[in-house]
């Protein structure tokens, strides 16, 4: 439908310039340096609180440091020289984190109020934040057959607790600096991203990494019983990491995407049962199903309304749910094989 491609993109974007990923420990940050790498920029300095050997991915020739973003020096000397800045560092996790952990979620107000005002400051070209489907109004998401969330519903104000406010506040962050200073802020409300060097185990991974594991794990042992969040009826939409890349880089080089919220997600919605059956076909296994009414599961139903970024991109997140999900799969089956063997995998 489109012929958005990383080749078709104009960034004004010299190849030397130094381009900042936060977050880039992480999955989503991660595979942004490797992608920016892969298109020849390779003046990048990933930046991540957690030690390098825990890194998701590293790329080689690409400046790594260790370092806390919510403090306010690092946060300054992790922007000096910058021309772009990424800013996807946030403490954060499905639902089971998010639910448990508000106060952790809110304090990473603090390395987007840091960051920005250093990206500022040290003359950066551009900056980007990457917001959350979590900062919708979540009184809009009490049924699983949802109407699609378009920008505009993120006000009246009733995002998720913790998580969700802070993602509102910070974008609010971006838009103000943009009106007031006039500087270039882009803003993208991601919707679930999944697939490969994200995390699958340890108490921070999604519904999609979540639902792979537990179908290799009952292959594993034999025992083939699967337990589901909720009634398995809540609805979501998931979308492909590397279309979550090349979005990010179409909107934060666009003209008429400066300090405007705009969803980044798939709108191929889906029950958690049938993401299930999915992961079940691919893995070639039928689980019995228990369902854990007590468990986090989140609002009943949330999708991607696309219209806004068809209009100005001529481009929407595409990969097929079956497609995406195998890649996946194959990649936690990987890791399990890794985990077993005693190496060193993906964690939280
Ligand atoms: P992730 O947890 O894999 O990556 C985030 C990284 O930020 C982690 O490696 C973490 O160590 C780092 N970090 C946390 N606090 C830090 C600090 N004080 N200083 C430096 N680094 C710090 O998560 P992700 O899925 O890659 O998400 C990236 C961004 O996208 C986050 O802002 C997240 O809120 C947002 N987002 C993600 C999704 C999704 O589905 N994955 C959905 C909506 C929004």
């Amino acid at each position: 439908m489109s012929n958005l491609s990383p080749q078709t993109i104009e960034r004004g974007l010299a190849k030397d310039d130094l381009i900042v990923i936060c977050g880039a420990g992480g999955f989503i940050a991660g595979s942004l340096a490797r992608y920016f790498w892969d298109l020849g920029y390779h003046h990048i300095r990933a930046i991540d609180r957690k030690p390098l050997p825990e890194w998701y991915q590293r790329v080689p020739g690409v400046e790594c440091l260790s370092m806390d973003l919510s403090e306010k020096d690092n946060a300054i000397a992790a922007v000096r020289g910058a021309t772009e800045v990424y800013n996807l560092a946030a403490d954060m996790g499905g639902m089971g984190f998010i639910e448990r952990f508000r106060i952790d979620c809110l304090r990473s107000i603090l390395i987007n109020t840091h960051l920005i005002e250093a990206a500022w400051r040290a003359g950066a070209q551009r900056y980007f934040y990457s917001s959350s489907a979590c900062a919708y109004n979540t009184l809009l998401q009490q049924d699983a057959n949802v109407t699609a969330l378009k920008e505009s519903d993120a006000y009246p104000a009733m995002a998720e607790r913790g998580y969700g406010w802070e993602k509102l506040i910070s974008e609010m962050f971006c838009q103000e600096y943009w009106a007031e200073r006039g500087f270039e802020t882009h803003i993208a409300r991601f919707h679930n991203i999944y697939g490969p060097h994200g995390t699958w185990f340890g108490g921070r991974e999604k519904a999609p990494a979540a639902m792979c594991r537990k179908v290799l794990e009952a292959k594993d042992s034999g025992d083939y019983q699967i337990e589901i969040w909720g009634d398995g009826s809540q609805t979501r939409s998931f979308c492909y990491i590397a279309d979550c890349t090349l979005g990010i880089d179409a909107i934060t080089h666009c003209p008429e995407l400066i300090a405007t919220p705009i969803n980044l997600g798939s709108h191929e919605l889906i029950s958690i049962n049938d993401l299930v059956s999915m992961v079940e076909e691919i893995g070639g296994v039928k689980l019995e199903r228990h369902y854990d009414p007590d468990a986090p599961k989140g609002v009943a139903g949330r999708n991607s309304d696309n219209t806004f970024i068809k209009q100005v991109l001529g481009w929407e997140p595409s990969t097929p749910l079956k497609v995406g999900m195998a890649k996946t799969y194959e990649w936690i089956a990987q890791q399990y094989a890794d985990r077993k063997a005693g190496k060193r995998v993906v964690t939280d």
